[in-house]
């Protein structure tokens, strides 16, 4: 976790003091559940959408300025943070009578894969675990963003047993009752699984219901320094949790 900024070659390092050691591996749990934005691709695409983009728009379709149009994006997803309609591509469709799905795809270079994410997934992938890329992205994202990195990365889709968003689940990440229809349609012993996600709220929903590991990603966007996430073990990159296992001799 030393020095984790180099490899996409900041002028600053980031050094964080050597005081958190990982308290686990993820070959120590039968199911590695992984989060999409922020996890295994930059966050950076999101931030930019959310960020800029959505409220450009905003501001050039009703005559607003940034300021007064990022207000009203911001204040409108406050609102609803934490909770599925957050995440709901279409409901924000529809309040702010934009086309996201066309402004999406303006963007779409900005979606890639971190570092390190193609070198975890072919290790993982090699080691007889049950690998879940479950996320909060609306199915509308997850299909473009799975197109868009299926050109960059053609195996993508394969690495993983199963994909889900937890829209089709009816619960957010972030609620305990996601959590419990996960396990139980997909036959998950919550203390035989690890989840490795930034988002800190929804670690400590894992945890709380009984996902036996969670492992936070403290750098999910590219172009902004790591921050640790308290409570949890930490990484920068995913290919930090490739350790050696019997498979590899
Ligand atoms: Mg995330």
């Amino acid at each position: 976790m030393l020095l984790s900024g180099i490899r996409l070659g900041y002028t600053e390092f980031y050094v964080f003091t050597d005081d958190h050691r990982m308290t686990c591996s993820v070959l120590d749990f039968d199911t590695i559940l992984l989060d999409m934005d922020g996890t295994l691709l930059d966050l950076y695409f999101d931030d930019q959408f959310w960020n800029k983009r959505v409220p450009d728009a905003v501001a050039r379709q009703r005559d607003m300025t940034i300021d007064e149009a990022r207000n009203l994006v911001f204040s409108a997803l406050e609102s609803a943070q934490g909770t599925l309609l957050w995440y709901d591509f279409e409901h924000w469709s529809e309040q702010f009578n934009l086309n996201l799905d066309a402004l999406q795809r303006t963007q779409s270079k900005l979606i890639r894969p971190r570092v390190g994410t193609e070198n975890f997934l072919k290790w993982l992938c090699k080691q007889d675990k049950q690998v879940i890329l479950a996320t909060n992205a609306h199915p509308k994202v997850l299909t473009f963003k799975l197109s868009v990195i299926e050109q960059q990365l053609p195996a993508f889709e394969h690495y993983f047993s199963k994909i889900v968003s937890s829209s089709d689940l009816g619960h957010p990440k972030e609620a305990a009752d996601f959590w419990h229809a996960l396990c139980h349609q997909l036959q998950i012993g919550p203390q035989r699984a690890i989840l490795v996600d930034d988002n800190p709220h929804v670690l400590a929903a894992a945890r709380r219901y009984g996902i036996g590991g969670q492992i936070a990603i403290n750098q999910p966007n590219s172009h902004l320094a790591p921050q640790i996430v308290p409570n949890f073990d930490n990484v920068c990159f995913l290919d930090e949790l490739i350790t050696e296992s019997i498979h590899d001799h």
